[in-house]
């Protein structure tokens, strides 16, 4: 007879089997054989995340469980190429982000540009000037996001516009804050 343990050890043995198989598939220039595939039971807000040791050349792409569970195989497949390209960028250059590079990569492969819906922050930083791609992620309603006008890009030092992720609602400053804010209601 066989425990609760050891039977999800199974299914996410088996998961991980599936997910192995499948980046075999996708038709990118990653080196599949340094790539360490593991299962998170922790993650909450990102349904999968990739890590990269320089010194090793390591990359570990790590699966939430609980998306898997909640949104079901055809979703984490999305997950799966988004991380891909990630390891991609890891290994060609030595970093990885959600810049021009990784966007054109993206689209080559069908991967959702943005890390997967389930784990898409609530609100996001993004960088007016023209040809800045400074971006970051917010998930709480900090001063850089109700107060955008007195701080500026990471980068470039420009101004920098919150939007609100699901809505697509913008604004630059406090009063637009607060407007989008009670516009948005129920949706933030
Ligand atoms: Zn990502
Ligand atoms: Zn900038």
């Amino acid at each position: 007879m066989h425990s609760e343990t050891d039977r999800a050890d199974r299914s996410e043995a088996v998961f991980l089997d599936r997910a192995r198989a499948y980046a075999q598939d996708i038709p990118i220039d990653v080196d599949l054989d340094a790539i360490q595939w593991t299962v998170s039971h922790r993650a909450r807000r990102r349904a999968g995340s990739c890590r990269y040791d320089s010194d090793s050349g390591a990359v570990t792409v790590r699966l939430a469980w609980d998306a898997y569970r909640e949104h079901g195989w055809d979703e984490m497949a999305a997950v799966i190429r988004h991380e891909l390209v990630h390891a991609w960028e890891f290994q060609q250059f030595g970093e990885s982000g959600h810049g021009a590079r990784f966007r054109d990569k993206a689209d080559e492969i069908d991967a959702p540009r943005h890390c997967s819906p389930f784990s898409e922050p609530r609100l996001r930083l993004v960088c007016t000037a023209e040809d800045c791609d400074w971006s970051a992620d917010r998930f709480r309603a900090s001063v850089t996001v109700t107060e955008p006008n007195t701080r500026r890009c990471g980068v470039c030092g420009a101004r920098y516009r919150v939007e609100h992720v699901a809505t697509g609602r913008s604004w630059r400053t406090n009063e637009g804050y607060e407007q989008a804010r009670k516009q948005i209601g129920d949706e933030w």
